[in-house]
């Protein structure tokens, strides 16, 4: 199925390394192994969803909780962050595990596409 052959649930169960920033109950953060960013890290859900569009509201506040203590892990809090979701062909997603990139420790470009 879906689950079994996405990189990130492999990720989450300790399959497959990362450099982990943070975790909980319900989120795992780590590392984006190609970073775009001086901070450029990468929060998902434990439980597997395609993307933001199958995103529960639970599951939303989880995040939310998480991007909170993230920034402070970080150091972004003080001078903000970007926090981005790619979905779909035109969003250029790539990995179809729901992840929320998160990108700061530098002026960011007023572009976003
Ligand atoms: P997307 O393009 O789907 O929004 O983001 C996928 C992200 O996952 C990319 O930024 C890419 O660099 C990152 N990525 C892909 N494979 C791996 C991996 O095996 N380990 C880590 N840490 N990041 C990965
Ligand atoms: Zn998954």
């Amino acid at each position: 199925n879906e689950k079994m052959d996405c990189l990130f649930c492999k990720i989450i169960a300790g399959e497959i390394p990362s450099n982990k920033v943070y975790e909980d109950e319900y989120t795992y953060a780590f590392r984006d192994i190609n970073p775009q960013a001086p901070v450029h890290v990468l929060l998902v859900p434990k439980k597997h969803m395609k993307n933001i569009l199958e995103c529960d509201a639970e599951t939303a506040a989880h995040l939310t909780d998480a991007v909170r203590a993230l920034a402070k892990i970080e150091h972004v809090d003080e001078n903000g962050f970007r926090l981005l979701t790619n979905c779909g062909q035109h969003g250029c997603q790539s990995v179809h595990h729901l992840h929320l990139h998160l990108l700061g420790g530098k002026q960011l470009s007023e572009k976003m596409d």
